[in-house]
């Protein structure tokens, strides 16, 4: 089964989505269309997501986690709801642009929330801000859209969700589905070990994999990281990437030894974090430096087949020139296209 191009994952899916572009008077039309059609606040709606309408949740909170990423809590309908965004899915977030109010925008995300957490949903983003303005260069405009409204939006805002979206599941135990989720007849397979590959704010998707896979004591599937960043500042989610990883070995009955905790990263155990830094700290990093390189990929991301059935799967999730060079190492060191998920 070929399903992993671009043009089916989750940013092939966007767009087909597009349809063509509105007059004036559409854009008005659609804005008034939108704001009825979004399902209100219900106490009886026990899941959150809709993939056939927008649902709304209000931002409640902007945390800033790193110089250019902050995390939007959003509060759903009532404590009791829960997300209902399956693991490796996405949703999609559609807010009023507040520099042109007729036009809306829509991008996809991936909660870090647990899927079964309820009553919020957290969404981990990178902002893209205009530059601060400079003496003789007119101010305005070179940020990206989403994330500078978003940064913008006061809290109490309401903001419109959809989803899920995206072609690759975790059932948790090693088992993938790959293929519309809606589609009850999309087979799965059996997976022994996921390479994780990303950048950036590209670890969202990869996280709620690898929380899935260290939280159950009984999945015994394998799983490394090799997550790069420009700095130490930049890493996301390193607390919390660690604490499960070290969380693992402890739990897990295929305990494996010599587990240990680095500057860069987790090393041993089941489930590995490995970092690697374009511009490390001048002390006290002892972990990789560089791009995410062949020479890395050759040495922790080596294709395999195990004797029960299952084989290895690459996860890769960042910015499209780092999903390009992944793709194209990955292939040359002898992955079949079936096993490779770029979300
Ligand atoms: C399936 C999926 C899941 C995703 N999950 C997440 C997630 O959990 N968290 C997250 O942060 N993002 C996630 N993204 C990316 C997200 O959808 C947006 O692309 C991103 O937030 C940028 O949107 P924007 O409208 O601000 O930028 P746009 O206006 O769409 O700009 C397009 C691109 O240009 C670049 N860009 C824009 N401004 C600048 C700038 N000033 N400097 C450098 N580059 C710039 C960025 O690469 C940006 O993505 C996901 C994408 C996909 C497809």
């Amino acid at each position: 089964m070929e399903v992993l191009e671009d043009s089916e994952n989750a940013k092939g899916m966007m767009r087909n989505y597009h349809v063509g572009t509105l007059s004036e008077e559409g854009r008005r039309a659609l804005r008034c269309a939108q704001d009825a059609e979004a399902a209100q606040p219900s106490p009886d709606r026990p899941v959150f997501l809709d993939p056939a309408r927008w649902t709304q949740a209000v931002l409640r909170n902007k945390t800033q986690v790193s110089p250019d990423t902050k995390l939007f809590t959003f509060e759903l309908d009532h404590e009791g709801q829960e997300v209902g965004l399956p693991v490796g899915q996405h949703l999609m977030l559609r807010l009023r642009d507040p520099a042109k109010p007729d036009e809306a925008i829509v991008r996809a995300y991936t909660p870090v929330s647990d899927s079964t957490h309820k009553g919020t949903l957290d969404v981990l983003i990178k902002l893209y801000l205009p530059p601060p303005p400079a003496p003789g260069v007119a101010p305005g405009g070179g940020g990206g859209r989403m994330t500078t409204a978003l940064d913008q939006v006061p809290l109490g805002t309401r903001v419109d969700f959809k989803g899920p979206i995206g072609k690759f599941t975790y059932l948790g135990r090693g088992r993938v589905r790959l293929g519309d989720a809606a589609a009850a007849a999309t087979p799965t397979r059996r997976v022994s070990s996921f390479v994780m590959i990303c950048g950036g704010s590209g670890i969202t998707p990869i996280f709620q994999v690898f929380r899935a896979i260290a939280q159950d004591a009984e999945d015994e599937t394998s799983c490394t990281v090799l997550y790069g960043n420009r700095g130490v500042q930049d890493i996301l989610l390193r607390e919390e990437l660690e604490g499960w990883a070290r969380r693992k070995t402890t739990t897990t009955k295929s305990r494996i030894a010599d587990q240990g905790v680095v500057a860069g990263g987790v090393v041993g155990g089941q489930c590995r974090v490995l970092y690697t830094l374009t511009n490390p700290p001048a002390t006290g990093w002892d972990g990789r430096t560089g791009r995410i390189s062949e020479e890395l990929l050759r040495q922790e991301a080596m294709p395999h087949e195990d004797g029960g059935g299952g084989g290895a799967m690459a996860l890769v999730c960042g910015p499209p020139a780092m999903e390009q060079s992944v793709r194209e190492i990955l292939l040359g060191l002898g992955w079949k296209r079936d096993d490779l998920v770029f979300f």
